[in-house]
């Protein structure tokens, strides 16, 4: 091909027909949905804000972080729990229930990018005391997957590590069978009900190292406490957690 032709496609490879197509898509989509606040639907300026002000004012944010110690915060589980330690972002409220909601169920997958900014940034302050852990997204069988599209955990988790500048792994935790879903349990049910649910890649030595875990919440700690049990009955070393929030549960239904 003469020189001048040569360059000439060269140019046209580089120059990324997606990219003013896909903005021009998001400038019609702007203009017939107006960005609003996905809790009370306030406007907002642009499609990168989440919140409108009022919300995040009455969010209780992440500044004050709630650690959650395994013998101390889980002792309704049938036996001290797997894991070491979780941090939970937010305390529950009904801002953080409709967040949570809509990212699990109404695909708005972007909630997991302002959530997973924020917990990356308190994880900062743990990471390098707690071995530098890679991150485990809690895995969705692979019905529930097909479902949802995504697994809100792994959005969470990737948006986490790139923050606080560590690894995620999504493929060496596994769940084998579909479990069903945990809501209406107390927590000796939920623990029997996730109880050899998840399992390891096969032929990976995770021996020495640390993990971990996150999931979008921690409730009783019985789907934490399953995958650690596996983790640990593999010889990782700790096993921590991370989750938006940790709703309160009735211990005695
Ligand atoms: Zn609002």
């Amino acid at each position: 091909m003469p020189g001048r032709l040569t360059n000439m496609f060269n140019k046209l490879k580089a120059f990324d027909l997606r990219r003013p197509f896909l903005h021009g898509v998001q400038a019609l989509s702007e203009f017939i949905y107006p960005p609003e606040c996905v809790y009370c639907n306030e406007s907002l300026d642009n499609y990168k804000e989440m919140l409108c002000a009022s919300c995040i004012g009455s969010l209780d944010v992440a500044s004050e972080v709630r650690v959650h110690q395994g013998v101390i915060d889980f002792e309704h589980l049938r036996h001290p729990p797997n894991f070491d330690t979780v941090l939970a972002g937010w305390a529950y409220s009904p801002i953080v229930s409709e967040l949570i909601h809509q990212l699990k169920y109404e695909q708005r997958r972007r909630i997991a990018d302002y959530m997973g900014c924020e917990l990356g940034a308190i994880l900062s302050s743990y990471a390098a005391v707690w071995g530098n852990p890679v991150l485990l997204p809690v895995p969705l069988h692979r019905v529930r997957l097909r479902e949802r599209g995504y697994n809100q955990s792994l959005l969470l988790a990737e948006k986490i590590a790139h923050e606080a500048g560590l690894l995620v792994q999504s493929r060496l935790l596994l769940r084998k069978r579909q479990t069903e879903t945990q809501t209406m349990l107390n927590a000796t049910a939920r623990q029997k009900n996730v109880g050899g649910a998840f399992t390891l890649e096969s032929h990976v030595n995770i021996e020495g190292e640390s993990f971990l875990l996150v999931d979008d919440v921690v409730t009783t700690g019985a789907t934490m406490d399953a995958c650690a049990e596996v983790l640990k009955g593999a010889g990782a070393a700790k096993v921590f957690g991370i989750a938006i929030s940790r709703p309160g549960f009735d211990r005695s239904c």
